[in-house]
């Protein structure tokens, strides 16, 4: 199934309508962020390919048992963990992301699976007895989860693999026919994880993968009133655009952040230091959760700044190829000299630069800015890349404050031992997740996750919880 053009090392790929490739139409090439070279092409679907994938999806086919579904899913995981390297040097070549970080994101994926075919096999309905109030009678109610007619899932490229099998996986758990449209920046790792589970044995209407002009694919599979779910995850500008034009179905927003790490006065410096250099610089910063705020009490910013520069001076960045490499380019050219702006932008706002700041083509250098203003725009947006900017709070209420005075509520990271502390931030922070000692990002991939205000509706993911919205509850009673 996988089509590769061995001789020249360039994956040749194409976009797959129930398992059937699209053979003509416009070629999509795709370049290493950091030289440039050719590292794919992607024939792209048409409009009339979105509405065959729908067709087909809804005309449905073998009704897979719930240990068909399991082994599956086993078996791509078997497949993944065989083909690991493989895997990372495709997400690597396309993003840019640094070698060591795409293993590390092979291995998150095959936990998706894991969890999702652990879940295949456990029963999810509910029983309740009905004679247990005087308006009842003596029956009972059962529920059971039934597959939706069809999924539309549209991922990012900050994860070119993790993404896609958040999406997908799930859907498939649940037994949903599922159209994806990754990201046209890194579409090779998407088409080869969807060939995967072709091989795996996933018969071919439960997926289709399509890549196009936005108009005639994205938009008119969002907008289709066959699509029974949209499940989404990028930016804001189009999380919202999604649910104007969505209509009526269930939406699934993953937008956004602009993560917090609260380092308290009592907090073990050298913990906080690690956990904000993390944070901010692994995935190249491109991540939804990565700390994007370093907000640092007052009393120990001092020692806090001189032990950060010097840790975050050690994360080496340049070819993403390299394994001793932490930091590898960011998505592209463009996104690097936005960042460059965004740090120009501070400092004209009054920050000081005190480590990198440095761009080369698409690589941004790990980025350590103090005395940053809070109404500077690297406070209030997202910024996508190995930024760190350091800012001065005086007691909890102030950090409180300044962490919830941004559009976004995704997820936070409180440094400190002190337990009231800890109860207060998990009560007043707005946001969807709150880690003690802990970096934003952590997460298992079956827990709930997911953010609030601009970062989403405030519906979670996590394969469990992404089951249920894959699905539907049917309740029916007997007599008993
Ligand atoms: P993006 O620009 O919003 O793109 C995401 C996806 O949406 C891509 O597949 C894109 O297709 C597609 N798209 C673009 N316009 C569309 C439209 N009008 N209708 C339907 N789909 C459309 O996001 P990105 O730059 O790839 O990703 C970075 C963003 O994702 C950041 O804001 C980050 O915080 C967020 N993110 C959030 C989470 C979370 O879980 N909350 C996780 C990861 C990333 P094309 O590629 O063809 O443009």
């Amino acid at each position: 199934m996988e089509q590769t053009d061995s001789s020249s090392g360039v994956a040749a790929k194409t976009c797959y309508v129930a398992g059937k490739p699209v053979e003509t139409g416009n070629i999509l090439h795709i370049r290493s962020p950091f030289d440039g070279r050719l590292v794919g092409t992607v024939t792209l679907a048409k409009k009339a390919d979105a509405d065959r994938a729908i067709e087909l999806a809804i005309a449905g086919g073998k009704r897979l048992s719930r240990f068909e579904r399991y082994t599956i899913l086993e078996r791509a995981r078997q497949l993944l963990i065989e083909r690991k390297i493989e895997f990372a040097q495709m997400i690597s070549a396309e993003s840019g992301l640094a070698i060591r970080e795409a293993i590390y994101e092979t291995g998150r994926a095959q936990d998706v699976l894991m969890f999702a075919a652990m879940e295949c096999l456990r029963d999810d309905g509910q029983i309740f007895s009905s004679d247990v109030s005087p308006q009842g009678k003596a029956r009972k109610i059962f529920t059971i989860r039934e597959p939706l007619s069809l999924a539309v899932c549209i991922t990012p490229f900050n994860h070119p693999l993790n993404q896609v099998v958040h999406k997908i996986v799930p859907s498939i758990a649940a037994g949903t026919p599922v159209v994806l449209k990754p990201s046209e920046k890194t579409p090779l790792t998407a088409i080869k994880f969807t060939e995967l589970l072709y091989e795996a044995g996933l018969p071919h209407y439960l997926l289709s993968v399509l890549l196009g002009p936005v108009a005639e694919i994205a938009e008119t599979l969002v907008q289709d009133p066959r699509v029974e779910v949209v499940s989404f995850t990028g930016s804001v500008r189009v999380g919202k655009k999604i649910a104007s034009i969505a209509g009526y179905k269930k939406i699934i927003l993953e937008l956004g952040g602009n993560d917090p790490i609260i380092i308290m006065e009592d907090a073990d410096l050298d913990m906080a230091v690690y956990l904000a250099a993390e944070g901010s610089f692994r995935n190249s910063g491109q991540r939804c959760t990565a700390v994007k705020r370093i907000l640092v009490h007052e009393k120990v910013i001092e020692p806090f700044v001189e032990k950060f520069l010097a840790k975050s001076a050690t994360y080496t960045y340049g070819d993403p190829a390299d394994p001793e490499i932490i930091v590898g380019t960011v998505i592209d050219e463009a996104s690097a000299i936005f960042l460059e702006t965004v740090v120009a932008n501070a400092v004209e706002q009054g920050a000081r630069v005190l480590l990198g700041g440095k761009r080369n083509g698409a690589l941004m250098s790990p980025t350590v800015l103090v005395d940053v203003p809070r109404d500077a725009d690297i406070v209030k947006f997202e910024s996508f890349g190995p930024l760190a900017p350091i800012l001065a709070f005086k007691n909890i209420e102030d950090a409180i404050t300044l962490a919830n005075s941004t559009a976004y509520g995704l997820s936070s990271a409180i440094v400190t031992n002190n337990l009231e502390n800890v109860l207060r931030f998990v009560k007043d922070l707005k946001v969807g997740t709150v880690n003690v000692n802990e970096v934003p990002g952590f997460r298992m991939e079956s827990t709930p996750f997911g953010g609030i205000k601009d970062s989403g509706l405030g519906v979670k993911e996590g394969v469990i919880e992404a089951m249920k919205h894959f699905s539907f509850v049917k309740t029916f009673s007997l007599p008993w």
